[in-house]
Parts: C-alpha cells; structure tokens; sequence
C-alpha cells in the first residue's frame, strides 16, 4: 500500500546515453540509450521496485537519480528541487539525504578498513559531529542492524555475508538519510539471508520513515517489499503498478513473461500452469529502432507496434502501461 501522496522523488524525461569510445574518431556519434525518456515518481515512505533483465537500464536509473552519474537530459526533483544539474558542491545537501546500499556486500566495505572507520566516514564527511557524538551514533546504528557495540572494532572479512551487508546498511543510514537507493542490495545473499535483510529494512523503513528505490532483477524478490513496482525494457519503463496488481493482473507482455518465469514450488501447480517464454532476439541498445523494442519478442506484435514507440498510459488508478494492446 502506498504510504503517502506527497512525491519525495519525480523523473521528468530522464536520458543517460553512454558513448561509446569508438564514437570520438567516428562521424556517426553512437550512444548506448541506458535510460530512454522516463518519467516517474516515488512517495515518500513508498518502496519502489525497479525490476528487468540484466542490461535493461535499471541501475543506471537509480544512480543517476542518485546523481552518481550526470543525466543527459531531463529532470529530477528531490523533494521539489531539480537536482538534475546541479555541481558537486550544490549537491552536498542532497548527498546527505540520498545514500545507496550496493550489491555485493564483499567488495563494497574496504577491507583494510574497519567497521568504525567504514561507518564514520559519511558521519565525518556530512556532519560537524564531536568524535564521541559519533560514536554514540554509531553504536545506536549498529544496534538497529542487529550488530554489536564490540563490532566497531573487527574487519569485514570477520563477517558473513549478511553481516557484512547490514555494515553496509549501518553505513547508509548512519547520517539519518531520507532517501535510500538499494542497488540488487539482497541478490548477492543466501535465500534465507535474504529474508531477513527484507524483514530489516522494512523495519527500519518504519522506524526512520524512509523511502526506498529497490532495484532487482527478479520480481519475485521485489513483490513483498514493494508497495509499486515499475518493469523496464531496454532504457524504457513499460509498466508500473501497485505491486499486488501487477501479480495479478499484469497488463504488459513482457511483464507476463517475467511472472510466467517464476519457479513455482509446488509441482502440481507447476505442471498445470501456462509459462511465456520470451523468444527472439534481444534488439541491439545502441541502433535502436523506430517502433515498440519488445516487438522482436512479443507473440503479439501488430504493425503498428514497428512504427509507434507506445508511450506509457493510464490504465486504471495507478496502473500503466505502454503497449499498443491497450
Ligand atoms: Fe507487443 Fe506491440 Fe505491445 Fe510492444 S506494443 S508489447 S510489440 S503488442
């Protein structure tokens, strides 16, 4: 359920093209389209699910929201201010309010640092903190991830896994930020693991009224956390919903795929139930064509779909879509 009807986070037609290298002698400029014209917007005290294949554009739309990357065009209001274009040292203030959780919980904590280091370094970088006020910050903050005081001390490579990936977590919210982008945070971890990290961050989702952008691959991982979810194709997002909705009643083609794809647990149901399997070719992102880019792989492609790019529409509520079957 969507928390609140205040907006934290809204893309007007975000681009991040990536040239490529060979472009700079070539005449023909080639660009990689990651992020192709997107708009949408996140609640604050929403989680919002960004799911698609690998290479769909996915974290590229979460960091350059972040503005870890400068977007090519377009805009992105934090809070009401477009933050889009804004030099590094205007984008202090914001830094503070927007951290990011990253995937791989091994390379992500310097090793040759420790946990107190490795969480006191945002705290020194956006606070005029004492040492000790610090510290107290972080004991409370390691407390709320499920971590000792006693931590502080040891090294990554002490940990598992998990452990390691709720440092990470300590390490975002210990400047009390608003807005978290969590990158694949949980796909690196064991399925139990897994759970519990959710169960954590839904926790302290509440507890610090946080808004989540939670980018995943697989939408099973994304369903329980999410209160919308959007599905991107190749730089485009093609559906965004409520998440129970888009279980139930997913509209786009390719979302019925990515569904369909889900293992089902039981055998008898397995048996029993419909998969989609997505053939054709996976059009280049460089060229790409006038047109619809899932048509090469939609079994319900019209000749409409190879000359009008569908542009994302209300279908009802907040569910919406771009497919030319609707
Ligand atoms: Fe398929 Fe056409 Fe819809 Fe694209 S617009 S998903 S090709 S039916």
């Amino acid at each position: 359920m969507t928390k609140s009807q205040q907006k934290l986070i809204e893309v007007n037609n975000l681009k991040k093209y990536f040239p490529l290298k060979s472009s700079i002698i070539s005449k023909n400029k080639q660009v990689v389209k990651a992020v192709d014209d997107i708009s949408f917007h996140i609640y604050k005290g929403e989680t919002f699910g960004l799911v698609g294949e690998s290479g769909c554009g996915k974290s590229t739309l979460g960091r350059t929201i972040n503005r870890l990357y400068d977007p090519t065009s377009g805009e992105i209001l934090f809070d009401g201010k477009d933050i889009a274009n804004l030099s590094n040292k205007e984008l202090q203030p914001y830094r503070k309010r927007m951290q990011m959780i990253f995937q791989d919980p091994y390379s992500s904590l310097n090793p040759y640092m420790s946990v107190e280091e490795i969480i006191d370094e945002p705290l020194e970088i956006h606070t005029s903190l004492s040492k000790n006020e610090r510290k107290g910050i972080m004991v409370d903050i390691l407390e709320k991830v499920g971590l000792k005081k006693e931590d502080l001390e040891k090294y990554p490579h002490e940990f598992s896994g998990g452990q390691r990936q709720r440092i990470g977590i300590a390490r975002a919210l210990s400047i009390n930020p608003e807005f978290i982008l969590c990158d694949e945070a949980i796909s690196a971890l064991d399925v139990s693991i897994q759970a519990q990290v959710i169960n954590m961050l839904e926790d302290l989702q509440s507890e610090m009224k946080l808004t989540y952008l939670f980018v995943a691959h697989d939408l099973s991982m994304v369903r329980h956390i999410s209160d919308r979810i959007g599905v991107m194709y190749l730089g485009k997002l093609v559906e965004i919903s409520n998440s129970d909705e888009l279980y139930h009643k997913p509209l786009h083609p390719y979302t019925q795929a990515l569904l369909s794809a889900i293992p089902i647990p039981d055998p008898i149901k397995a048996q029993n139930s419909k998969r989609e399997i997505i053939t054709g070719e996976l059009p280049s992102p460089i060229e790409m064509e006038t047109g619809c880019r899932f048509r090469s792989r939609c079994p319900f492609a019209k000749p409409i779909c190879a000359e009008v790019d569908p542009k994302l529409k209300q279908v009802d509520g907040e569910h919406f879509v771009a497919c030319h079957l609707y």
